[in-house]
């Protein structure tokens, strides 16, 4: 046996995972395809190549190139989130939250923040990003019925934990987040607001969701490939412009925290693809979230017809990509094993009054994918009834699946993105 037989046991699991993703319904909230153009640019010799700094300001030579396509990202970023700075370095999400922890407080100072139960994310958690940097964390009063945090109670909190930090970060994010009432709280204590939009920074993009820098927010965190379909990655925005003294600091420490803070090579393949996927979402971003939420609230209302228990009927179900489905008590992870058997690809999730992380009860759905594959409010119907078939018929998973291959063959082209440019492989197909 040569070691090529294990290249080419690898190069096979890849093709059989493009295959299972092109003849499935790929509905992981957090997931998304990247465009032909952004793939290009991950093949490229940036990949090899290092950067530290900014541009014009390196350690290495060699990034001449490189410099003009971080300038333009930069500039494509402030653009689409119509702000006045960007890092576009951070190498995921969670680096982009660490390092604005390791630039805006300090360890053993208090942070006020959402509880993983209700929808928070490990990078703001004790056994992850605020627990590495060692933060003393104050949960948010929350409201299960409205799946959201209890304003009042929360400005009151503030006013009297007095913390040294607001953030703000959701992995469940069906509502807008009260960022307003937050943001006067939080700067009539002179601290800042961080609103960590690693899963809606596509439909703010977009347009088509709250506008955090706008209400208040001191600075915007996301990755850069969830409904945002970039490479994965994170990012960072910030209004503010640096004209007093204080706010001159407050973006060295933001810049400070992401290098050296939290990288050093900061994978420049991946910002070449992040300013390829800026420019795309300038283009495409407004129709593209319009039509994901869209898809969520009708898939929402579809499911709930078919029978299944979908939460917030009485809020319209989201206002996002995402919903939430109820399934029963510890049920989920039972349900998400049948829906993947059957070509359905989805994560089981807590849902209010969950209390074991491990066993939940519900089902978590993201629409974005199946809308950049092309899918419209009527589509959402066809799903609805094969998860209907699925989860309450009990039907024979394997036929589910020949059927939702078959269901799948209309839907093998990439929308929302340039289609012409890369000659490499045949461009808008998913295979
Ligand atoms: C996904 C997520 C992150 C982490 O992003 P990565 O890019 O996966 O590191 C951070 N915060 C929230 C709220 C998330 O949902």
């Amino acid at each position: 046996m040569s070691w090529y037989d294990e290249v080419e046991y690898i190069r096979k699991q890849a093709k059989m995972n493009n295959e299972f993703f092109a003849s499935s319904l790929p509905m992981i909230a957090s997931e998304n395809v990247l465009s032909p153009l952004c793939r290009e640019m991950l093949l490229t010799d940036f990949h090899g190549r290092y950067a530290e700094g900014t541009p014009g300001h390196r350690y290495y030579e060699g990034c001449k190139f490189f410099d003009n396509v971080e300038e333009k990202a930069i500039e494509l970023a402030k653009k689409l989130f119509n702000c006045s700075y960007a890092d576009v370095r951070p190498t995921a999400g969670t680096t982009a939250n660490i390092g604005i922890l390791k630039a805006l407080i300090k360890p053993g100072e208090s942070a006020v923040v959402l509880d993983l139960a209700n929808g928070a994310h490990i990078s703001f958690g004790k056994w992850g990003g605020a627990g590495v940097r060692g933060i003393n964390l104050i949960s948010y009063p929350f409201n299960d019925e409205i799946m959201n945090i209890d304003v009042d109670a929360a400005v009151k909190l503030i006013k009297k934990v007095k913390p040294k930090l607001a953030l703000n970060g959701r992995s469940v994010f069906l509502f807008p987040s009260p960022i307003k009432e937050l943001a006067e709280a939080v700067h009539d204590l002179g601290i800042y607001l961080v609103y960590d939009a690693a899963h809606v920074l596509g439909l703010i993009g977009g347009k088509q969701f709250q506008d955090p820098l706008k209400e208040g927010a001191d600075v915007m965190s996301g990755s850069t490939h969830k409904t945002l379909p970039g490479p994965q990655g994170g990012m960072i925005v910030s209004d503010h412009k640096g004209n007093t003294d204080e706010d001159k600091s407050f973006l060295r420490k933001l810049g400070f925290g992401i290098f050296p803070g939290v990288t050093s090579s900061y994978h420049l393949h991946h910002v070449a693809a992040k300013a390829i996927a800026f420019a795309e979402h300038l283009e495409f971003g407004a129709a593209y979230a319009k039509q994901t939420i869209k898809n969520a609230q009708r898939l929402a209302q579809s499911l709930h017809e078919e029978g299944c228990k979908v939460f917030g009927e009485n809020l319209g179900f989201t206002k996002s990509h995402q919903i939430l489905v109820e399934i029963g008590p510890g049920k989920g992870k039972e349900a998400s094993k049948k829906l993947e058997d059957s070509g359905i690809v989805t994560n089981m999730n807590t849902i209010p009054g969950d209390t074991d992380p491990l066993n939940p009860s519900g089902l978590r759905l993201g629409t974005p994918e199946l809308t950049r594959i092309g899918m419209k409010e009527i589509d959402m119907d066809s799903i609805a009834e094969f998860f209907k078939r699925a989860l309450l018929k009990n039907d024979n998973t394997k036929k589910i699946k020949a059927d939702i291959k078959e269901f799948r063959k209309d839907f093998q082209e990439l929308h929302y993105c340039f289609k012409d440019g890369f000659r490499g492989y045949d461009y808008h197909k998913l295979v």
